[in-house]
């Protein structure tokens, strides 16, 4: 296997992606799952635009091993499974504090976050990989996330942008509600975590840091010199794809996708296969360069494929005497109708469920 830490890792193609699913070991992945260099699958950008889903995972595990021994691996997906249900069910209520108010303030993020110059080296080299390839073990992402929000004292919702401008995986739902866990406004209490923790899953042996306290140091905290200055990141896109505006009206089928929808065999017969671009949604959620290379990468699976792009009333307009396919996508409900779910791996899960707890206890029977 090629080394998750590069970019040939993600731009691989689907013939390796079946491969890395054979390859999964559940039993480790229980016992590693929260070391920097434990067996994780490194699968979430794959899911998160669509080239696999969840059930492809469940199913590849639970085809070669017993389920008992695939339950912790079960219980992480359910987790995306129920950022996505609590997004559907409070739309853009996510983008704004859930549950509780935010204590941090600030608006900007710690300048040595950005730099990747905190001076713990685990966290700087997190920080580079992120920047320079797109991935972060889930372990940093925590320890980032309470450094810049809960000892930082910044808002999650822009170090939330910044995360998912970098990451191959950003995902609505999964990085704001966890950005929202880390910070407490979705979740009973802020979480943190010190250098011992840091050191312990990183198998580092780091010490002096401004971590380098005990848990206690944490009810009385004080900004640190190192995260005092801040500044806004720099989060430039591009989008050099067919503007809908030069497009003529279609009539025809159209296959709507969006770049959550990257499976190279849906509708295939469809006269138009489409990746719609929402330039409002993106001028919200921009995306970085590797990213977008990411998503060109693996939509050149799809035959026939255009990227188009514009605002949700301009595609109104083009596709309105069409007939237009799309699987359902909480991001994209504003878009047309949609004509089909999409697969979950826990398809009816039982309402209410206010907390992942009763969450996976109603579901994790299911098959
Ligand atoms: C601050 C922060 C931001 C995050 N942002 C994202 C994001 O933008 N996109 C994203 O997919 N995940 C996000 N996560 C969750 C988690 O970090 C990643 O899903 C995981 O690191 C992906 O690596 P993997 O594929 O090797 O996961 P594995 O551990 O191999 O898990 C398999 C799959 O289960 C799902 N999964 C695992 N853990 C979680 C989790 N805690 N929450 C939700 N789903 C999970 C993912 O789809 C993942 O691919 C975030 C977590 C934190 C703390």
């Amino acid at each position: 296997m090629k080394d998750p830490k590069s970019t040939s890792f993600f731009h691989c193609g689907y013939d390796d992606l079946q491969s890395r699913l054979a390859c999964i070991n559940p039993h480790d992945y229980d016992k590693t799952r929260n070391f920097l260099d434990g067996a994780v699958t490194w699968l979430s950008p794959f899911i998160t635009h669509g080239i696999i889903n969840t059930r492809d995972v469940a199913n590849a595990v639970l085809s070669r091993h017993a389920k008992p021994k695939c339950e912790k691996l079960l219980f992480e997906l359910a987790w995306r499974e129920y950022f996505h249900r609590i997004w559907q069910n409070n739309r853009d209520a996510i983008f704004s504090d859930l549950k509780n108010p935010s204590v941090s303030t600030r608006m900007q993020l710690p300048s040595s976050l950005l730099n990747c110059q905190t001076g713990i080296n685990v966290i700087d080299e997190s920080l580079q990989q992120l920047q320079q390839i797109g991935s972060m073990h889930n372990h940093a992402r925590m320890w980032v996330a309470s450094i810049c929000c809960n000892m930082g004292n910044t808002h999650w919702l822009p170090a939330a942008k910044w995360m998912h401008y970098h990451l191959l995986d950003g995902d609505l739902a999964s990085n704001t509600l966890s950005w929202q866990w880390i910070a407490g406004t979705f979740s009973n209490k802020r979480y943190f975590a010190n250098q011992d923790n840091i050191n312990k899953f990183s198998k580092s042996s780091q010490h002096g840091t401004f971590l380098d306290v005990p848990y206690e140091a944490f009810e009385n905290w004080q900004i640190p010199g190192v995260l005092a200055e801040t500044d806004s990141p720099d989060l430039q896109q591009t989008l050099p794809f067919e503007a809908l505006k030069n497009i003529e009206p279609i009539s025809e089928s159209v296959a709507l996708r969006s770049v959550w929808h990257l499976q190279k065999e849906w509708q295939p017969t469809a006269t138009h296969q489409w990746i719609f671009v929402d330039t409002e949604q993106q001028a919200q959620w921009p995306m970085s360069y590797k990213r977008w290379s990411f998503i060109k990468h693996w939509a050149s699976f799809i035959p026939g494929v255009r990227f188009v792009k514009g605002t949700s009333q301009e595609l109104a307009k083009k596709l309105g005497a069409a007939d237009v396919l799309r699987q359902e996508y909480t991001g994209c409900n504003h878009w047309s109708p949609q004509t089909e779910e999409r697969q979950w791996l826990y398809p009816d899960p039982p309402k209410p469920y206010n907390s992942f707890s009763k969450f996976w206890k109603q579901v994790k029977n299911d098959d």
